[in-house]
């Protein structure tokens, strides 16, 4: 009996890798033809000071429609893009396009909001994508403080010496250089003394516990004074609750993201949030507070 379960084991296991492979391979195939086929697009998504409620930025975040598969979550497909070196394309895309929307921000009312653009490591170790940014804004004639680069602790982690050189560099041109999923990768202290970064973000998963869970509460304040210890300011990710935003305020953290502020938009969308909340997150601190 044990001997027919381990054979029906192993079948399902491999005709579910092979099924695997197979839509790996046609999610390749069709990432080949969406850019020139217009199947992406961004929705940004709203970062406030959690001090002030005021919108300090957005976080530029990719979709792809694609007609035969539909909606593919970045998740799903940027890990393929990144095998395929695909990334390099889409993440000059996603440069271009984060780039135009600061430029058209120019001389209005928007024009002092951030775009924080993910960046992924194939894309960050390729020589040619720092000096491919900085002549975008140059000749979009925009301030190159108003663009963050984004990049996965594990990405921050990965060849650390060629890395210091990367980030002073991408600083001294005046770029902000944030860690996302920050505290779900292993991060050397050591190292992060010697990084110029500006910005850590705490994962969501350690927001998801807060206020309810001690060890969360923890991981945040510990993050939050070893920010702030080494210059650096945090951005909390995925703020669900009226509670964790109030939380994540009195802990001192500088700024917040997620759904309970809002959901990423599209651009029409997102302006129309600015101009509905003034700039600033109106169910800040209290929804019930301002409508009585
Ligand atoms: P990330 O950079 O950590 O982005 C945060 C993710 O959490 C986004 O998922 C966002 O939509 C989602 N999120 C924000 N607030 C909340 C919340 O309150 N609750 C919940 N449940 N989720 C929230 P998304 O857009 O599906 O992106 C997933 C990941 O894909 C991103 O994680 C990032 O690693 C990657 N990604 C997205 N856009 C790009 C891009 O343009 N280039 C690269 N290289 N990677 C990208
Ligand atoms: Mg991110
Ligand atoms: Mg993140
Ligand atoms: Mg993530």
């Amino acid at each position: 009996r044990s001997k027919e379960l381990g054979k029906n084991t192993y079948s399902i296991y491999h005709e579910s890798m092979e099924a695997d492979l197979a839509q790996r391979i046609l999610i390749e195939k069709h990432l080949r033809t969406a850019i020139q086929n217009k199947e992406f697009f961004l929705l940004y998504q709203p970062q406030i000071n959690l001090q002030s409620g005021k919108v300090v930025g957005v976080e530029a975040l990719i979709r792809w429609n694609n007609p035969i598969l539909g909606f593919v979550p970045p998740d799903k497909f940027i890990p393929i893009a990144e095998e395929s070196n695909l990334i390099l394309r889409i993440g000059e895309w996603v440069a271009q396009e984060c780039i135009k929307q600061l430029s058209e921000w120019k001389g209005t009312r928007f024009d002092s909001l951030h775009i924080a653009m993910n960046v992924s490591s194939v894309q960050f170790e390729n020589p040619h994508f720092l000096s491919f940014v900085n002549k975008l804004m140059q000749n979009a004639n925009v301030h190159n403080h108003l663009l963050e680069i984004e990049l996965t602790e594990r990405t921050v982690m990965n060849n650390v010496t060629e890395n210091i050189a990367r980030f002073n560099k991408i600083r001294a041109n005046g770029f902000g250089l944030s860690v996302d999923d920050f505290g779900t990768g292993y991060s050397s202290l050591s190292y992060l003394k010697k990084f110029p970064l500006s910005v850590l973000k705490i994962d969501k998963s350690f927001v998801d516990g807060i206020p309810q869970e001690e060890e969360d509460i923890s991981i945040a304040t510990a993050i939050l004074n070893l920010a702030h210890s080494l210059k650096m300011r945090v951005v909390a990710e995925g703020i669900e609750t009226k509670e964790q935003l109030e939380y994540l305020k009195e802990l001192n953290c500088d700024f917040g993201q997620g759904y309970y502020i809002s959901h990423p938009l599209a651009i029409i969308e997102l302006e129309r949030w600015f101009h509905t909340n003034d700039c600033y997150f109106h169910a800040f601190p209290l929804k019930e507070e301002l409508h009585v």
